[in-house]
């Protein structure tokens, strides 16, 4: 026997096909048995005709409940009142697993589902999150490759900090003391002394003490460093990414988008170039909406999200201060007050996406900067040593892949957006 997908049933149309997956739906009387069948593709309903099947089809019909797993073969019809527009009269049906009462009904509170989650990633939706965000993997994938930069395998057990000491996790390594990982940066900046053109998906780990919608304590990072690549031309690359894969989304997904209720035109209107602010501009749009910050705090959500309302595709914010910036960003040489740092902001009041800048090649300027931070340079050695041995121009950003996820699919929280998210108050299941 030769199963063929939910949605390559539906595509062909009509004719005999045998299918298999599990019952999304069922409705019964004492002539007809509908059973919704989902498999990985699609949904489509199966009519169980009582006069048409022997007796042990119909009496198993009757076994089938939500998440049993069946395969049914039978002849395809179009009907416009099913689900999906077409039904599979079911010939034959075999039972293969039944499954216990499922206890996921409507209406059930978002920390029951969270409870759930191990079933809950099947539903309907967020199955086309997966979907949508495997595609996005797939465009990153194709567009490094394009460009010519190497995949790498950065650690995820490390000796330092990255990101700073607040929210580094600890763990216990043998006697002595080792943290997750929060960025592949540093050991990206090492490689492009080896291939130039590197980048790397890894998982990044923040203590995140808040509860927010965009913020997970274990996340998937995108990061690429590159050799010889300035300011100016790291931007070009960051819009370029995030175009190329609003336009593969869009294709390659647009059915998944709809029904998460995103409509593909939205993502294909996102072509470079994007526009770009400085972190002044921002102070300055943010003073004309009544919102007055101080020059040196950082832009905090609220505040990026009364800027985004100005713009509606991804918005560069650049030259940030450099007190609330990394100590290995290069400072701006027209302004030694800001680094040479870019923000993206997502639209929508999606938020920061990407985080970026060009890196501080000096070995006293780092060393300062580090000291300025309060770090003591010996805990970095081997990072200073890049800026001993052929130290070059570089530049690099990393991507929150669930932030993407989250605007490309209008999630409400980003904890959609990862099929088992890891927050403050959650590491089960
Ligand atoms: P935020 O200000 O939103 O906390 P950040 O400045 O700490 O972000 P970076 O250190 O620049 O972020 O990290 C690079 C990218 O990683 C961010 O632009 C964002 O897309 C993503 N990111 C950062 N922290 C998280 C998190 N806790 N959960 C999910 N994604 C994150
Ligand atoms: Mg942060």
């Amino acid at each position: 026997m030769v199963f063929i997908s939910v949605q390559d049933a539906i595509e062909k149309g009509k004719g005999i096909v045998s299918l298999r997956g599990w019952c999304y739906r069922e409705r019964k009387s004492n002539k007809l048995a509908f059973i919704v069948l989902r498999d990985s593709s699609n949904i489509i309903q199966c009519v169980v005709d009582k006069e048409n099947v022997s007796q042990k089809v119909w009496d198993d019909a009757n076994k089938v409940c939500i998440e049993t797993a069946l395969s049914v073969d039978g002849e395809i019809f179009e009907d416009k009142r099913a689900p999906t527009g077409f039904e599979l009269r079911v010939k034959n049906l075999n039972i293969i697993h039944v499954a216990e009462r499922y206890p996921i009904t409507k209406d059930q509170s978002t920390e029951f589902l969270l409870d759930q989650r191990h079933l809950w990633i099947r539903s309907r939706e967020l199955t086309n999150v997966w979907k949508v965000k495997a595609v996005i993997l797939e465009a990153c994938r194709e567009f490094f490759a394009k460009k010519g930069y190497y995949e790498t395998t950065p650690p995820i057990i490390t000796g330092s900090s990255c990101e700073g000491g607040s929210t580094l996790f600890e763990l216990k390594y043998f006697d002595e003391k080792a943290f997750l990982s929060q960025s592949a940066q540093l050991y990206l900046e090492a490689l492009i002394f080896s291939l130039e053109k590197v980048w790397a998906l890894t998982p990044s780990f923040r203590a995140e003490p808040s509860k927010t919608s965009r913020h997970l304590t274990e996340y998937w990072h995108l990061e690429a460093e590159a050799a010889w690549l300035d300011f100016e031309n790291l931007l070009k690359f960051e819009e370029e990414l995030i175009s190329h894969i609003c336009q593969t989304v869009a294709k390659k997904c647009a059915n998944e988008l709809k029904i998460l209720g995103r409509n593909p035109d939205d993502l294909l209107k996102i072509k470079p170039p994007f526009p770009r602010i400085t972190y002044d501009e921002a102070l300055k749009i943010l003073e004309k909406d009544g919102m007055k910050i101080e020059w040196g705090k950082d832009l905090r959500t609220e505040e990026e999200e009364q800027v985004m309302k100005h713009y509606d595709k991804p918005l560069l914010v650049t030259q940030y201060p450099k007190k609330i910036k990394a100590f290995y960003m290069k400072d701006d040489p027209m302004n030694d007050k800001v680094v040479l740092c870019c923000d993206v902001l997502a639209p929508e009041g999606y938020g920061e996406i990407v985080g970026s800048s060009e890196r501080e090649t000096d070995l006293e300027i780092i060393k300062n900067k580090l000291v300025a931070q309060g770090e003591n340079p010996e805990h970095y050695a081997w990072y200073l040593d890049l800026r001993r041995f052929g130290s070059v121009p570089h530049a690099g950003f990393g991507l929150g892949v669930e932030r993407v996820v989250r605007w490309l699919c209008k999630l409400e929280t980003i904890r959609d957006a990862i099929p088992f998210p890891r927050t403050i108050k959650r590491k089960y299941p």
